[in-house]
């Protein structure tokens, strides 16, 4: 019988486990030996430059070791309470202090091998306040005793695991380091990337590269060693949309759309203007692929107001011309009567008549709708995304086109494919994404982007004002309003709750209808019914409004040319995206707009600073990226698969550029990896989503 590989058997039974720390660990999702060789540290403490505690002298930046002699809290006159800790090496002693952290006192107990970092000082003899520290080994601990490292850290990088109840980062790090070898040896030379690729991109092998994240030779071997685990992370993740993405071109015969440009000509030619080099280039990735049998599946990206429903008009005619009909959903009814007045215009004097159907349109009216999309005779259909789901029958659909979706999961993805048959699926999105994160979230779809502005925008004047100057800027509202321009003031969604959230707007709007009693001041929040919201949003449409106060059910794509002024209130508490959404409802017509966003304190943070610098949504996107990382962002896709632990979609762009086009390659020449040289592959992919890749069994 073969000897059960500690890789894949449970970590209960690897040294120094058992039964209760196997229960931690598993809180740390550590079941298998695999999982342990992967739990790597989150950060090293450079000890291979230790200086002696006896040679420091104020100025200096130091890292010492020493053991802990003697430590309290000391209460200063300011009420702030120091932590103080003795240390001692062999050549003599210091005082550290982290002022304002008396807690420390609970983690930090005398006796403690402790390995500090920062810089010295004169304060009643020389002191250490330091930036970082690592209690290394504790007396009496004896599950550290198997771990001879640990006694002796100088001359090491010393790494410092996740760690987690009941088990300390010294505790883990026993365990990976008993067992390290063992673990390595079982890989048996197997590795999941290919030699020859390694060679090519310069990585190092699968042994070698975990060997050194979890023993380091020095700081400098630590990149090239996680840029293995990233490149095999982003690798993997490709694969596994490149499959996806030929499953559905495989399984599913798509509609090849004829070249006959008729109505799309005579759309073209009809515009008052021209496309923008993005929108045309766009317009033709779509078209190309349309009169291809393959069936669409395509994201496209472009900011506020950069023409996307043009494009979509274009996509839905050329269905129309090849005698299939096209469908258009919004994500509220409002954006769906927007489309229908948008499209009606553009499109009715060419011939199709556009058909509105949501959940308002009831009766005589909603079956004369339905029996004309069921017969074919309504080519173009506009309508909210619910309705078209589960009742509506299409005599021959032939693409399906989503506006303003944010942010959607794979399993939405799959209800839209499965909706259109072998329709070709285009999503619109208005947030921009940065390109990377976009692979990686939404890799199984193809993507276009139209990363450029119509000509002639006047770009929205954006400022941050903190209390001290809200008197002046809602001065410079009343301005805007009697040159007969409109304006909207936002309040956040409040988590905690909604109450609170309506509150804020309703005792806003009471205090500026008092302000401007001579304009008409409207509310729109939550907690209205349908028909009332709908009401507000009319008459603001209509111009009887002049200022609309709301809290964010107003982000998605209204358009009020007159709109001028957006204030933005409690503005910390809204995302980058989400404020610049909120900016695109102004700057819409021929007059200058202006978009404030009011924070608390007077200085602006550096969000609002960023949001305020540039009108450019994919670079607040990157920025957005930079300051709050990857994580968050990760933190939406409910799938879980799209989760980077090594990779850094910042650092990394060249990698997964690399690892995609790798993807696509091999996916092309045997999309069942059934090929004796992608057999490793092909078992690292089943292991690394076993059973998850039923998520992306679409079409
Ligand atoms: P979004 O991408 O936000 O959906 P829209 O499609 O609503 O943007 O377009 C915003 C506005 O820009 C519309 O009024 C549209 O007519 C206009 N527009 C679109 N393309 C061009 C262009 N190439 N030149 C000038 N104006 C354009
Ligand atoms: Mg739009």
């Amino acid at each position: 019988m073969p000897r059960r590989s500690l890789l894949s058997g449970p970590v209960q039974y690897l040294k120094g486990v058992g039964p209760r720390r196997a229960e931690r660990l598993a809180q740390m999702n550590i079941q298998t030996g695999r999982d342990l060789l992967y739990h790597l540290p989150h950060r090293y403490e450079d000890a291979t430059t230790v200086d002696t505690i006896s040679s420091l002298g104020p100025g200096d930046d130091a890292t010492v070791i020493g053991t802990v002699v003697s430590k309290g809290v000391i209460p200063t006159r300011r009420r702030l309470r120091v932590f103080r800790v003795v240390l001692r090496d062999d050549t003599g002693q210091i005082e550290c202090s982290w002022p304002g952290q008396p807690w420390l006192d609970r983690t930090i107990a005398r006796g403690d091998r402790l390995l500090v970092s920062g810089p010295v000082r004169f304060f009643h003899g020389r002191q250490i306040q330091p930036r970082e520290h690592t209690v290394l080994s504790r007396e009496g601990e004896t599950e550290d005793a198997g771990d001879p490292r640990a006694a002796s850290a100088d001359g090491q990088v010393f790494p410092v695991y996740p760690a987690t109840e009941g088990l300390t980062h010294r505790q883990v790090r026993g365990i990976v380091d008993e067992n390290l070898d063992a673990l390595i040896t079982d890989l048996a030379e197997r590795d999941s990337l290919p030699e020859s690729w390694r060679d090519e991109l310069t990585l190092p092998d699968l042994a070698g590269a975990l060997e050194t994240l979890h023993r380091p030779p020095s700081l400098d071997a630590i990149e090239p060693a996680r840029r293995r685990l990233a490149f095999e992370e982003l690798f993997y993740l490709q694969l596994l949309h490149a499959r996806a993405r030929a499953r559905l071109r495989r399984d599913v015969e798509g509609i090849a759309f004829v070249a006959a440009d008729e109505l799309t000509r005579g759309l073209l030619d009809a515009l008052p203007f021209e496309l923008t080099g993005a929108q045309s280039r766009v317009w033709n990735e779509i078209r190309d692929e349309m009169q291809t049998p393959v069936p669409m599946n395509r994201l496209l990206q472009g900011d506020v107001g950069s023409g996307k429903t043009v494009v979509a008009a274009l996509a839905m005619l050329k269905a129309v011309e090849s005698g299939h009909q096209a469908v258009l959903m919004a994500p509220t009814e409002l954006l769906a009567e927007q489309h229908m007045r948008t499209l009606t215009d553009l499109l009715e004097p060419l011939g199709p008549k556009p058909v509105l159907l949501t959940g308002s349109v009831t009766g005589k009216a909603r079956q004369y709708a339905l029996q004309r999309i069921e017969s074919g005779e309504a080519a173009i259909v506009v309508g909210t995304h619910a309705l078209i789901q589960d009742t509506v029958e299409f005599h021959s659909l032939g693409i399906a086109i989503v506006d303003e979706q944010h942010r959607f999961g794979v399993e939405q993805r799959r209800r839209l494919r499965e909706m259109g048959g072998c329709a070709d699926a285009l999503v619109m999105s208005a947030t921009p994404i940065p390109r990377s994160l976009a692979l990686v979230l939404y890799g199984d779809l193809d993507l276009s982007v139209i990363d450029e502005m119509p000509p002639g925008r006047k770009p929205v004047v954006t400022g941050v004002r903190g209390p001290d100057s809200r008197e002046a800027a809602f001065d410079f509202l009343r301005s805007q309003l009697e040159e007969g321009r409109q304006a909207y003031v936002v309040y956040p969604i409040i988590e905690e709750s909604e109450v609170l959230e309506v509150r804020a707007a309703t005792s806003m709007h009471e205090q500026l209808s008092k302000r401007f009693a001579d304009f008409e001041v409207g509310l729109l929040h939550g907690r209205l019914k349908s028909a009332e919201k709908d009401e507000v949003m009319r008459r603001f449409l209509a111009g009887d409004v002049s200022v609309l106060v709301a809290t964010t059910v107003i982000e998605v794509g209204i358009d009020v040319p007159n709109a001028t002024v957006m204030f933005i209130e409690d503005a910390e508490r809204f995302g980058l995206a989400q404020l610049h959404q909120l900016r695109g409802r102004v700057g819409r017509g021929a007059d200058q707009s202006y978009c404030v966003a009011f924070q608390s304190g007077n200085a602006p943070s550096e969000r609002l600073s960023a949001f305020a610098s540039t009108n450019d949504g994919f670079r607040l996107a990157e920025e957005d990226l930079r300051i709050r990382g990857q994580g968050d962002l990760f933190g939406k896709d409910q799938s879980g698969i799209a989760t980077l632990r090594f990779a850094d979609l910042e650092r990394d762009r060249r990698l997964l550029d690399e690892a995609r086009n790798r993807a696509r390659r091999i996916v092309a020449d045997d999309p069942e990896l059934s090929g004796s040289e992608h057999a490793e592959i092909r078992r690292e992919l089943e292991e690394r989503y076993a059973g998850r890749e039923a998520l992306y069994q679409i079409g």
